[in-house]
């Protein structure tokens, strides 16, 4: 199975632990250098991402994760993980860091202004057996993107699922339902990375 961690600086990790178990990975907890080198690709879950990435300095995880993202590693990020993995955020707060990977430029809290949560059917290239439910909690959407980045998924006009290469993001939490078929999508994901 792919060894699969989630990134617990904050956020819902334990709902990605247990969605990735039920894909079929080897999930596990990644808050510290040591344990990011341990695994073969990594998720950056949702909630908050100025809290994620002020953590992301405290725990001298910042470079090393920019690292292993730059160097290729499968990483997939919801919501606040999303906005984590844009090259650029549009609106950033201050001290606000991102990871990048994705050559996007994101806007954060965008559907919040009329809904602050809400849930929607979503189609995602690549996954099959009919569109997901997507839940979105005051979620970023995707402003543009760069020529190597592929859209996955639309919703009401804006970009909500994206993949450039290994880098996988969504501006909703699939963790948050029932259906596993998103972390199986990244899982293979990882495992063709090998
Ligand atoms: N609005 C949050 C942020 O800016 C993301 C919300 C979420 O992850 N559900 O980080």
């Amino acid at each position: 199975a792919p060894v699969v961690g989630v990134l617990a600086l904050q956020g819902d990790v334990r709902e990605h632990l247990a969605a990735l178990a039920a894909a079929g990975a080897a999930a596990r907890t990644v808050r510290r250098p040591e344990e990011l080198a341990g695994v073969e690709g990594l998720v950056i879950p949702g909630g908050e991402s100025t809290t994620m990435s002020k953590l992301a300095v405290l725990f001298g995880m910042l470079e090393p994760l920019r690292e292993r993202i730059a160097a290729g590693m499968p990483v997939y990020g919801t919501c606040a993980g999303m906005i984590l993995l844009a090259d650029k955020i549009l609106d950033p707060r201050s001290g606000q860091e991102t990871l990048g990977g994705i050559d996007m430029i994101v806007r954060r809290n965008a559907f919040g202004r009329q809904n602050e949560s809400f849930e929607a059917a979503v189609d995602v290239t690549g996954v099959e057996g009919g569109p997901v439910e997507g839940v979105f909690i005051r979620a970023p959407w995707v402003e543009s993107v760069g020529a190597e980045v592929e859209v996955l998924a639309e919703y009401g006009g804006h970009v909500v699922a994206v993949r450039q290469g290994t880098a996988l993001a969504t501006s909703f939490h699939p963790e948050l339902t029932g259906d596993h078929r998103l972390h199986r999508f990244f899982s293979d994901m990882v495992r063709s990375a090998r």
